[in-house]
């Protein structure tokens, strides 16, 4: 992207992405919880496919499925809140600013 200032021309702008690493981690708390939950559904469907292979195999598959099912709702909510973030980056914040004169502005300023 090549960006200038829209006050003084000047092409040094750095993106401030405030809202983008607040949405990773909002979000990955979020779905950490939202994880956890289908951590239990998964330790269930992991203990019930378990099962199959005898006692160690409930006990293997249970763990099994809670890792997943926590990891896997990080890491969504994680991609999820980051979209999210940036979306709200370039249409609401004012994401860029200029290193030159210390203008603040977003990409939809015109
Ligand atoms: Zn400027």
């Amino acid at each position: 992207m090549n960006l200038s200032c829209p006050s003084c021309e000047s092409n040094d702008i750095i993106s401030r992405n405030i809202a983008k690493n607040t949405g990773t981690v909002v979000g990955g708390i979020g779905g950490a919880v939202t994880g956890a939950a289908s951590a239990l559904s998964g330790a269930r469907i992991g203990s019930a496919v378990g099962a199959l292979g005898g006692p160690a195999g409930i006990a293997l598959g249970g763990i099994a499925g809670a890792l997943f099912g926590g990891l896997l709702g990080a890491a969504t909510g994680s991609v999820a809140g980051a979209k999210i973030g940036e979306r709200i980056d370039e249409h609401v914040l004012q994401n860029y600013q200029c290193f030159a004169c210390g203008h603040q502005f977003s990409t939809c300023d015109d």
